[in-house]
């Protein structure tokens, strides 16, 4: 018997992943598999079926295709997944959901665009990152009605700020595998662009490698139709996924992020120095802008600017912040157009 947890490619799927020839064609399935022992994890059926049943969701939301052997604490992760899912549900109504934003500059300082980033203030549990309740979301299908809020809210700040002056200045927003998929999504963003009176080239689109890489076809199509709508795309956290270059290459996508776990230690790291170096060669060699995500020193600003890295964002130019922090951040920069501190686009 496998260790409990370690849960893919292993022994319980091999039968079923081999593909059954249906009129000519082969089909394969995938499955999620959920283990209950008798008699440690219960003496009556109806107990086992139960914890095999919550080991079974366990395994599907840690990527689906695995297995997962029931243990007392995935029973105490779900239970608390499943409090969540009930309170997010309500947590639009109950406008719990706020919006910061981050500056995002380019080599010399000039601020160009700013990032949207979610923020949930529960009502007990206080703030809660995104990272734990955006994988939720999706799973609930939330993250449809919660991400037209983001792009509304985004979009109605961003025409808020350009209408005081800083005409030129982006928003870019993160998207979900679940929004990217539907069908009706690039019309909700025409129609939110519309509502708010920006123009396309206003508003960036961020999605993760894995988003991009699920369905390829899907992908340049929807991308296809953002560019020719002049909505411009960004790959996200570029770095952490599985990206086939070949495929990368034939995306119609503007720029590529960085991620910070690259940034993180660079200037200490000849290694990490090197694969920065090389992402921002490729994105060149591609036509892509590169950001980099996560600059925290200004040591790690220089080398990035040595390696001719277009923008950064990070906390060394700020940390992200409710709009009227940025307001007042936004006058703080105004005029400084010194060495490399921010100064503002016009
Ligand atoms: P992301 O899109 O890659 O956003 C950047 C994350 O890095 C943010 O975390 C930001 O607060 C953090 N960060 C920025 N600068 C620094 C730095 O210098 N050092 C460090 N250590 N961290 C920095 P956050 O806000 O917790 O968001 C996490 C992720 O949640 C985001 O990663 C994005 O994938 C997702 N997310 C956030 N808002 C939304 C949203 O509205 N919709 C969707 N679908 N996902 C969102
Ligand atoms: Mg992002
Ligand atoms: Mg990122």
């Amino acid at each position: 018997m496998p260790e409990p947890g370690a849960g893919r490619d292993a022994a319980p799927q091999d039968s079923l992943r081999r593909p059954i020839l249906i009129a000519e064609r082969d089909y394969s399935v995938s499955a999620s598999i959920g283990i209950s022992h008798y008699p440690e994890h219960g003496d009556q059926p109806e107990v086992l079926q139960q914890h095999a049943d919550t080991a079974m969701y366990h395994a599907k939301f840690n990527g689906k295709n695995g297995f997962q052997v029931f243990t007392r604490e995935i029973n105490a992760q779900l239970r608390e997944r499943v409090e969540l899912m009930g309170d997010l549900r309500q947590a639009l109504d109950r406008e719990e959901f706020r919006l910061e934003y981050q500056p995002q500059v380019l080599a010399d300082g000039e601020l160009v665009c700013f990032e949207a980033l979610l923020r949930w203030d529960h009502p007990t549990q206080g703030l809660i990152s995104p990272a734990r309740f955006i994988p939720i979301a999706e799973e609930t299908g939330l993250v449809v009605p919660i991400g037209k809020w983001v792009l509304e809210q985004a979009c109605h700040q961003l025409a808020v700020w350009r209408g005081a002056g800083y005409e030129n200045l982006r928003m870019a927003v993160n998207v979900s595998t679940l929004q990217f998929e539907r069908q009706d999504w690039v019309q909700t963003i025409s129609d939110v662009l519309q509502a708010s009176g920006l123009p396309p080239s206003a508003l960036e689109l961020e999605l993760t490698e894995t988003v991009v890489m699920k369905n390829c076809k899907h992908a340049t199509e929807r991308l296809g139709q953002l560019r020719e709508l002049g909505i411009s795309t960004a790959i996200d956290d570029f770095g952490t996924g599985y990206s086939s270059l070949s495929y990368i290459s034939r995306l119609p996508v503007h720029s590529l992020k960085i991620d910070r776990s690259f940034i993180h230690g660079m200037t200490d790291d000849p290694d990490k120095t090197s694969i920065v170096s090389s992402i921002i060669s490729l994105g060149h060699a591609l036509r892509m802008e590169v950001v980099a995500e996560g600059v925290e020193t200004e040591a790690q600003s220089q080398l990035l600017r040595l390696l001719r890295c277009d923008q950064i964002q990070g906390y060394l130019v700020s940390r992200p912040l409710p709009g009227e922090a940025m307001e007042t951040w936004l006058k703080s920069i105004e005029g400084s157009g010194a060495g490399n501190s921010p100064r503002q686009v016009s």
